[in-house]
């Protein structure tokens, strides 16, 4: 029963040297957040002994009595939060939800078409070496090159060749908002399925900042742990009794065997925060702190030869920088900012003349720092400091960049309440 330092000092350092990391630095990755404390303690709890195979109440397990009240608050506090009948909260992951409902709806040698991945795609939407490929015909459509946005008339023309049987809706990499009504109008047309991946976007929705796909798409996926703040995971929300059904199964058994009960808990506790109006403040505060970024990073004059915006600016939680014109490319950017600490990745923009290991990009997202209590004022802030990171000259001294960012950690202390776990 020793705890964790005393048994394993080596794993209980690096645990408390990433708290640090994560508090002296400002994490700016679109696809993280700081979830709650009490998210944390619901993960790291008993919960995580329980074998649960099944769904509450017609369980595999004897002793499922308390895990079965638990995973059913997630799902009840899922469907009110985004207003779905059905959902189904035990996917390991965002990819294992896609995954899953390809199983429940489509068969392998099937059409599916989804966002290309060098435009913003993700992995599970169909790239040639993730199961997605493998499994389907993959049919991908992309941005436009002049404005960088979805180009819907493409996507009704493929739709309409190659008569898809899935249709995929969603992003992880794209600053604008997607039209859930026309996706559906065209999958309809053609007598495929619409499933909108939400990860990117969940917390929004939740807040009611976002228009929401669930009444639009026959099923809605998403992680949790990205704007939505709860702990790494997947769901899978519906309208249709029917698929409802499906995707129970292809979940559990077609993909999973026990679920997480611990972080079905997390999930739970996550829930209840995002319904909360101090949520929704925090996903305004999300919003306005990417299009602060979008606007200083280009100012003319100044960056504005060097730094432009896809797509010229950004309707949700993240920006994607061009760097095409900047003398640095999206590996030597993000290596910029990290040597300021500042976390952000490197990623491609459409059109990259540049191989997926370098790009020419970079994403920068909001809601790890609307978390820590950034507002506006902030925000200006470390988008000023970017800007002059990207722009400075090779070898300057960054030092000075580098302390104003420790202050801007400093005024906003994260896990205030949590202890250094080598100390405890
Ligand atoms: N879907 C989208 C749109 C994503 O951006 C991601 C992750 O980045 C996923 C699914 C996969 O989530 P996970 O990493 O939990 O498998």
């Amino acid at each position: 029963n020793a705890d964790l330092a005393e048994l394993d000092p080596e794993i209980a350092a690096k645990i408390d040297d990433e708290l640090g990391r994560q508090r002296s630095g400002l994490e700016m990755i679109a696809s993280e957040n700081h979830t709650a404390a009490a998210v944390m303690q619901a993960q790291g709890s008993v919960l995580t002994n329980k074998y649960a195979e099944g769904y509450p109440g017609k369980r595999y397990y004897g002793g499922c009595e308390h895990v079965d009240v638990i995973e059913q608050l997630a799902i009840d506090r899922v469907k009110a939060l985004f207003g779905a009948e059905y959902a189904n909260v035990q996917p390991h992951s965002g990819a294992q939800a896609n995954a899953s409902v390809m199983h429940a709806l489509i068969k392998p040698g099937d059409t599916i078409m989804g966002l290309n991945l060098a435009h913003g795609g993700h992995l599970t939407h169909g790239m040639r070496i993730n199961f997605s490929g493998r499994l389907y015909n993959v049919i991908p459509y992309q941005v436009r090159e002049e404005d960088h946005r979805i180009d819907m008339a493409e996507v009704e023309r493929l739709a309409q060749e190659h008569k898809p049987q899935l249709i995929v809706a969603g992003w992880s990499a794209y600053a604008r908002q997607l039209d859930f009504a026309e996706f559906r109008r065209i999958a309809d047309s053609v007598g495929a399925y619409l499933m909108v991946d939400m990860a990117h976007f969940a917390g929004l929705v939740a807040a009611g900042l976002h228009p929401s796909p669930v009444p639009h798409a026959h099923v809605t996926t998403s992680t949790t742990h990205k704007t939505l703040a709860g702990p790494r995971g997947g769901i899978i929300l519906t309208n249709d009794a029917d698929v409802a059904k499906k995707i129970n199964s292809a979940v559990f058994p077609g993909q999973q065997g026990g679920p997480l009960e611990h972080v079905i808990a997390g999930k739970a506790v996550a829930f209840k925060i995002a319904a909360s109006p101090e949520f929704k403040e925090r996903q305004e505060r999300v919003l306005a702190g990417a299009r602060i970024l979008a606007d200083r990073l280009v100012q003319p004059d100044v960056t504005a030869k060097r730094i432009s915006v896809v797509s010229g600016g950004t309707d949700v939680h993240l920006v994607l920088v061009d760097l095409r014109n900047c003398e640095l490319d999206g590996q030597q950017a993000e290596d910029r900012l990290a040597e300021i600490d500042i976390t952000v990745n490197r990623n491609a923009v459409p059109f990259d003349p540049r191989p997926p290991m370098v790009t020419s990009g970079l994403r920068i997202g909001t809601p790890a720092l609307a978390t820590r209590g950034f507002g506006e004022a902030a925000f200006a802030e470390v988008a000023d400091i970017i800007a002059e990171a990207l722009i400075a000259d090779a070898g300057a001294d960054l030092s000075g960049l580098r302390h104003r960012v420790e202050a801007l950690a400093e005024a906003h202390p994260l896990y205030p309440s949590v202890q250094d776990l080598a100390a405890a």
